[in-house]
């Protein structure tokens, strides 16, 4: 064995920056924070290459008097920490480590200027070697650039994914970060993209540009205290979920988190509200005594310990519960979407005086009503043949399964809306593999709202998603423009597909080729053109649904996995009314 060595302090700087300074976002993160704790009122951020080639961090914050430029970047070296017992941490850094850590793994260059030093000065620090201070142009504030991060670190560089995908990583990262801090203004630019020009603006106005105005107009606000600890912020109704977790933040005492106890308590306090698979938009906020915090958990500091981790959770999912409790005016209702309207529970019932969903096909007044949510069709029906295993349709319930008898004495259940989904994806699928989505344009352009991070990717992604049938363009910084969408699709609601399909693309930790995404795509977009549950078919619109399910790939279930049909045949029915085996 070799001798025991005390490791050199480049070498503890490299593996401190495998910890802090993992991919480009943690760098931005790291300075964005320091911005912060520097009492910045506007600060720019600009990426290049998703930060992979260069990170520039600009602030008009207190600044860095000259003499303590090269502590800066020296390892645990903080302005930050009053005394030793690492209590009542009220600043977002504290180790010491960030700035060493980049200029380990990076070119790091720190220009700084205290209000009242008459020029900036500037120091460099390159895998490790420091340069000499000298001064240099600057307004006060400081500029912090960081340039082919990892370059000294060849293994890690190796971990790095496309620059697409550490920018949208990075954008998150500021994302969080701007909600906050609403005081301080935010200018993010990657590769010459203005993502978002924030000014300094109150709570709900920061959250409105970041999570997109017209969700945050169904947002319902939330108050609630236990002892010292205080939750405020934004969290939506019921009906306002979403595919992923990518409208969800979480801030404690100014520094946001992705703590897990925080996001499993709003879990929770939703599940058996929403559906599975989908997730509540919310902006929560806690307040509580530094000391009753401990954030030196992990080195990037996004989870902490709370001292009463169940009164946090208690405080979280009482208030959320009760909100949910809040009867919603119809005002707020967003509108019904396929997924929601799938576990809707009662759809109109059949009486003469209901309602009824426009119909096609045969009268009404050839349907026999059997009871209120169930009717057999007349007898011109279609004899069952052995070429058709899901049978010919015989009823339709709740206006939502069909019942279908197959030749062999079979019964199926159909749920129409799946299985509507899926042979709409997979007529989607093949236009979009013959490179021939035919695009209907509206007749009046629809102006969809989103956040501008969102409107930006997928304004990028203009040229590629009219193969998907959309036209698009952009339209202002948190906007798209929508001319045309897939005829396939028929009339859908532009909003809530673009909206969809925003968060398709905003996955960030996927970074599949393009083309995988616009595939993936596809299944949402089916979702918008669907036999709702509860709409009432005819008995050709059965068949003809039960015909291209036989003729359609993957049929059996629909794009969530879900199965499209039940079937029980003669021996299972046997079996369930105990005629077998007597
Ligand atoms: P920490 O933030 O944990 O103290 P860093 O390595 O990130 O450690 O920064 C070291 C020190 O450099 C900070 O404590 C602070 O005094 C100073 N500093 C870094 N960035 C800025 C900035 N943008 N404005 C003012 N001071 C800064
Ligand atoms: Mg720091």
């Amino acid at each position: 064995m070799a001798r025991i060595r005390l490791l050199s302090p480049l070498t503890v700087n490299r593996i401190a920056a495998g910890e802090v300074i993992e991919r480009p976002a943690a760098a931005v993160k790291e300075l964005v924070e320091n911005a912060l704790d520097a009492g910045a009122t506007r600060l720019e951020i600009l990426l290049s290459q998703g930060g992979i080639a260069r990170i520039e961090v600009l602030d008009n914050g207190c600044g860095i008097p000259r003499d303590e430029l090269a502590l800066a970047i020296t390892r645990h070296a903080t302005s930050k920490l009053e005394d030793d017992a690492l209590v009542r941490i009220a600043t977002l850094g504290f180790r010491g480590e960030a700035l060493p850590s980049i200029g380990a793994a990076a070119r790091l260059t720190l220009t700084s200027r205290p209000v009242g030093q008459d020029c900036a000065y500037t120091v460099q620090v390159a895998g490790g070697d420091v340069s000499a201070i000298t001064p240099a142009a600057g307004l006060p504030g400081t500029r912090a650039i960081v340039e082919d991060l990892f370059y000294a670190t060849p293994a890690r560089r190796k971990f790095l994914r496309s620059p697409r995908a550490e920018a949208e990583a990075a954008e998150r990262a500021v994302w969080r970060l701007a909600l906050s801090a609403p005081a301080t203004a935010f200018r993010l630019v990657s590769d010459d993209r203005v993502l978002f020009d924030l000014p300094a603006q109150d709570e709900p106005a920061r959250i409105a540009a970041l999570f997109g105005r017209d969700t945050a107009a169904n947002l319902l606000p939330i108050e609630a205290a236990n002892g010292p600890i205080r939750l405020t912020g934004l969290a939506g109704p019921a009906a306002l979920s979403r595919a992923t977790t990518a409208l969800q933040s979480f801030v404690v005492n100014h520094r946001p988190v992705l703590d897990p106890l925080l996001r499993m308590a709003l879990r929770l306090a939703y599940r058996d509200v929403i559906p599975a698979g989908r997730h509540p938009v919310a902006a929560l906020r806690l307040d509580l005594p530094d000391e009753a915090l401990d954030v030196n958990v992990h080195p990037a500091k996004t989870e902490l310990r709370f001292a009463d981790a169940n009164a946090i959770r208690g405080l979280v999912i009482g208030a959320l519960t009760r909100l949910l409790e809040r009867p919603v005016s119809l005002a707020n209702a967003p509108p019904a979407r396929p997924a929601l309207s799938l576990l809707s529970s009662a759809p109109p019932s059949y009486f003469p005086s209901a309602p009824r969903p426009a119909q096609r096909g045969f009268a009404e007044a050839e349907l026999m009503v059997l009871e209120p949510t169930a009717r057999q069709l007349p007898a011109s029906l279609h004899e069952p043949t052995q070429n058709h295993p899901l049978g010919a349709p015989v009823a339709q319930i709740l206006d939502t399964y069909i019942l279908a008898v197959a030749a062999d004495g079979a019964l199926v259940i159909i749920d129409q809306h799946a299985a509507h989904e899926r042979l709409t994806e997979e007529r989607l699928r093949a236009e979009f593999l013959a490179g021939a989505v035919a695009t209907q344009p509206l007749l009046v352009p629809v102006v969809v709202d989103l956040p501008q991070l969102d409107a930006g990717r997928l304004a990028a992604e203009a040229p590629a998603l009219r193969r998907l049938g959309l036209d698009i363009e952009p339209f202002g910084p948190g906007a798209i423009l929508v001319r045309g969408l897939p005829a396939a699709l028929k009339n859908p609601d532009a909003a809530s597909l673009i909206r969809d399909l925003a968060e398709e693309f905003a996955e960030a930790d996927t970074p599949i080729a393009l083309e995988a995404k616009l595939d993936s795509a596809l299944a949402r977009l089916a979702c918008h053109r669907s036999i709702r549950a509860g709409r009432r078919l005819s008995e050709p619109e059965m068949s003809a649904l039960l015909r291209d399910m036989e003729a359609t790939p993957r049929a059996a279930t629909c794009s969530h996995g879900r199965p499209t049909f039940l079937k029980l045949t003669r021996a299972e029915l046997e079996k369930l009314f105990g005629r077998r085996g007597i």
